[in-house]
């Protein structure tokens, strides 16, 4: 396939934006050459500015769960802007919203929406540090909570030292009061829990990780850390931005069996349109404003338009939860023929799945955290992507990110996609 009008857009957006891109990932660092500029994109396609039509493994990151520029959304959409696309007043449709959602997820009594899963995460941990009267927050190496200061922190020199900043802007201060976790290992939060003993205010966790590739928690791990917090008065926070109205109607929480304190949503949430949104039992959201004391807002929060694609889209999940257990058959017939077409190239290769999150790791060490994550081979997976993409099959442009299926793929797309990696070269 051709790229060359993307190349010669993106030669002319570095001009003018820094690196040509509004998100890092999207400029293609971790595997080279230059990005696809989309034009449109319909159902599991997305359609690119040279013309070449694209099978999406991506779905704007995970959002458009029921394929790209889905009816229901888009006319929603459609008909809400033709009424006024903003006014910082309530409107009934934030209600609605609030209501279906915490109707279909677990442990929930209220909801606030804001505009990011970045925006959800930060305000998340305000609340739980208001309400416990504690500064610091536990997270877990490679698990990403947005790009607010207090998540932008590596592993300091100890491991019961605090963290120190992994960007540059992050002060001393704020990374002292996050602390770093191995995923899927229990006693490294046991440790740091006793040496910051009544000082921890929340533990934050992707309860299936997507952002180092897809790693499953052990049962383990992942009912440990809710008996550790009950017992420590420690609130656990579930990231839900990628597992919420993807896993299941109630999201990870209802496919684990584990309630969380607080939950955090973003990506399907919109449908699409910027949402995100935190939701916890009515003790903790009632100590958010106005009604408490710890302060949250936004201009465009509960914007009509995003309301309603938001509504559009959890509508259409509640009306037919089959659709997560389709999804997951498709994510399994990938995983299956994926494994084929690799055990003839046999080359080493760990393949993640968790409902319709997947993700492949060249590397022979099974991959359970950051640090084995970290072991996959680049070269090959440079060679993997830019193949695929030649064959026009879209795949995360890194190794430590998800795939996400939408329920537009037909059998004949995952097909597709298998053929496309039998004959790729790795
Ligand atoms: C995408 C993501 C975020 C950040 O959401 P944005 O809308 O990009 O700010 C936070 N947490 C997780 C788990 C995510 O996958």
């Amino acid at each position: 396939m051709i790229y060359q009008r993307s190349s010669a857009l993106f030669r002319e957006a570095k001009k003018y934006i820094p690196g040509g891109v509004n998100s890092p990932v999207r400029a293609f660092n971790a595997v080279g050459g230059d990005p696809i500029f989309v034009k449109e994109a319909k159902g599991a396609y997305l359609y690119d500015e040279d013309g070449n039509k694209i099978i999406d493994y991506i779905a704007s990151w995970g959002p458009l769960i029921l394929g790209h520029a889905y009816d229901p959304v888009i006319n929603a959409v459609i008909e809400k802007a033709k009424k006024g696309t903003s006014f910082g007043m309530p409107t009934e449709i934030e209600t609605e919203l609030a209501k279906l959602a915490v109707s279909m997820v677990p442990n929930i009594d209220k909801i606030r929406f804001v505009n990011s899963g970045t925006e959800a995460c930060m305000s998340a941990v305000r609340l739980a540090r208001g309400f416990t009267a504690k500064d610091k927050i536990i997270k877990f190496s490679g698990c990403y909570h947005g790009h607010s200061d207090s998540f932008l922190i590596e592993a300091g020199s100890g491991a019961v030292t605090f963290g120190s900043p992994n960007s540059p802007g992050v002060t001393a201060g704020t990374a002292k009061d996050t602390l770093l976790a191995n995923y899927n290992d229990l006693e490294s939060v046991k440790t740091l829990v006793e040496a910051n003993k009544r000082e921890i205010a929340a533990i934050i966790v992707e309860p299936v990780a997507g952002n180092m590739g897809c790693i499953i928690p052990t049962e383990e791990f992942i009912k440990g850390l809710r008996e550790l917090c009950t017992q420590e008065g420690i609130l656990l926070i579930f990231d839900e931005v990628m597992t919420g109205f993807r896993l299941a109607r109630g999201g990870a929480q209802e496919v684990l069996g584990v309630a969380a304190d607080i939950v955090t949503f973003g990506k399907v949430i919109g449908g699409g349109l910027p949402v995100g949104a935190f939701a916890a039992r009515n003790e903790i959201m009632d100590y958010l404003a106005p009604v408490g004391p710890v302060y949250q807002a936004g201009t465009l929060s509960g914007n009509p338009l995003a309301m309603s694609a938001g509504l559009a889209m959890l509508t259409a999940l509640n009306a037919k939860p089959e659709i997560f257990r389709s999804l997951a058959e498709k994510t399994e017939y990938l995983h299956k023929g994926f494994e084929k077409a690799l055990d003839k190239k046999g080359i080493p290769y760990q393949i993640n799945r968790f409902g319709s999150m997947i993700s492949v790791h060249f590397t022979d060490t099974p991959v359970v955290d950051f640090a084995s994550a970290a072991t996959g081979n680049n070269e090959t997976f440079k060679r993997y992507f830019h193949g695929m993409l030649n064959k026009g099959v879209y795949l995360p442009p890194s190794a430590f990110e998800s795939y996400f299926l939408n329920d537009a793929l037909s059998y004949k797309d995952l097909d597709d996609t298998i053929t496309a990696l039998e004959e790729v070269a790795l």
